[in-house]
């Protein structure tokens, strides 16, 4: 405890505790992408299922060509053709070679496959009729241009684990094995509002003293990226009732999560703390961080709650550091830390020795990231957060970074 603030590392541990996994099924194939693996996945058969061509080509013998050269081209009769989707019957003699198409699978006896561009007297285009014979003039190497049957894997071999995120490289190994349906976490149920008096929402006319609600879009958006099933529950005022009225809402919609913005600092109208207070418990309300201090979190009736600061940019950063890995974590994903890469400072930095999370600039330099701050860093400022690329993480008692210091970074895009 850090002049009676809890420090990030302790705050997250509090919270991370508070939250557990969801149920899982199954679910069509396309449905799954970006879902987190509920079971791990063995390899129902080996891959390639059999030994098949990488090119279009001839099955050959190799042994058969060894002997080949420029000057001495060994001649193959040639006594079939393969076309990719078939089946060949019979087994490849000695002297003799078959058409093979990609992915056709290899005759018995065929070890290697020699591309049609090798071959002089090959005819590449569609329809073309089969030659008599061709001529080989270098040797082929056993196993060339043909994929054995389990060279990538093998039946029963753990392909994907239980808490990996299908992506679209995912989803398609899935299928190749024939798996249309897939056992995934389902998506947490998050229930989100903004609270705060001078909130407009879209779409209605912004009267003096009045701001658009910006969280209510930021956060919601944040929630669907990292699998949240989002409830919006739009604006309550500053009044216990509205507050109250809307976290009660949240509890019939049974939300894993309730995620409020503003109303949780010392102001005379934030009321979030005291309804939390009122009707379940309250872990922490404020944290040794930069921006997004006043953060709280507690229950509501049962249901974890994250009231995260009401200015823009401590409302994402808040919920990037606390509720990204909570909603990860709730959904079953292996992988809930984002990954830190160190950049270099091209200008100093200071700080006032709370944990920051500073709006940065990061650039590739002579092979290395070079950081800079995008604009200024007042917690209003969710312009300045569009412009960066990434958060340079400050960690705490520390107040200032010279030009050339190294600090971790996370990355928002990875357009390097
Ligand atoms: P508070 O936490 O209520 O003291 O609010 C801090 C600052 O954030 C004030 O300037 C609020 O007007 C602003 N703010 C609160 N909620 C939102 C919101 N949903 N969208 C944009 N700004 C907000
Ligand atoms: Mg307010």
């Amino acid at each position: 405890v850090n002049n009676g603030l809890l420090s990030v590392t302790e705050a997250k541990a509090m919270l991370l505790s508070q939250f557990s996994l969801v149920e899982s099924s199954e679910v069509e194939l396309p449905e799954a992408r970006g879902r987190i693996l509920a079971r791990s996945v063995a390899a129902p058969f080996d891959f390639p299922y059999f030994a098949n061509s990488s090119m279009d080509g001839f099955a050959v013998i190799s042994s058969d060509t060894q002997i080949a050269s420029q000057d001495n081209p060994v001649e193959l009769m040639v006594v079939g053709d393969i076309p990719a989707g078939t089946f060949p019957a019979n087994k490849l003699e000695t002297g003799c070679c078959m058409r093979i198409m990609t992915g056709a699978p290899l005759p018995k006896g065929a070890d290697a496959v020699i591309p049609l561009e090798a071959i002089d007297n090959s005819n590449t285009q569609p329809d073309s009729p089969l030659q008599k014979q061709i001529y080989v003039k270098t040797p082929a190497l056993p196993g060339e241009y043909s994929r054995a049957k389990g060279s990538d894997f093998h039946k029963g071999e753990i392909i994907l684990r239980q808490g990996n995120q299908l992506r679209p490289q995912e989803i398609g190994l899935l299928a190749m094995l024939g798996l249309s349906r897939v056992s995934v976490y389902r998506r947490p149920r998050i229930a989100l509002f903004s609270t705060g008096s001078e909130l407009t929402p879209l779409g209605e006319i912004l009267n003096p003293g009045k701001i658009f609600d910006a969280n209510t879009y930021s956060l919601g958006a944040l929630i669907a990226q990292y699998g949240g099933d989002l409830f919006p529950l739009g604006i309550a005022k500053d009044t216990v009732i509205d507050v109250e009225t809307r976290l009660d809402e949240a509890v019939e919609l049974m939300a894993d999560l309730i995620i409020t913005s503003a109303g949780v600092s010392v102001g005379a109208f934030d009321y979030v703390r005291d309804v939390v207070k009122k009707k379940g418990s309250l872990l922490f309300w404020r944290v040794n961080m930069r921006p997004g201090k006043p953060l709280a979190f507690g229950t509501y009736r049962g249901i974890p709650l994250v009231g995260l600061p009401g200015n823009p940019v401590s409302a994402f950063v808040g919920f990037e550091v606390f509720v990204r890995p909570a909603l990860l974590k709730m959904s079953g994903a292996s992988d809930i830390e984002r990954t830190r890469y160190k950049v270099r400072l091209q200008e100093p930095i200071t700080s006032d020795g709370r944990e920051s999370y500073l709006r940065g600039i990061v650039w590739v330099q002579d092979g290395l990231f070079m950081a800079r701050l995008a604009n200024h860093q007042g917690s209003g400022n969710l312009f300045s957060l569009v412009q960066a690329n990434a958060l340079l993480i400050v960690p705490s008692e520390v107040k200032s970074l010279p030009i050339g210091a190294e600090v971790d970074a996370w990355f928002f895009d990875q357009s390097f």
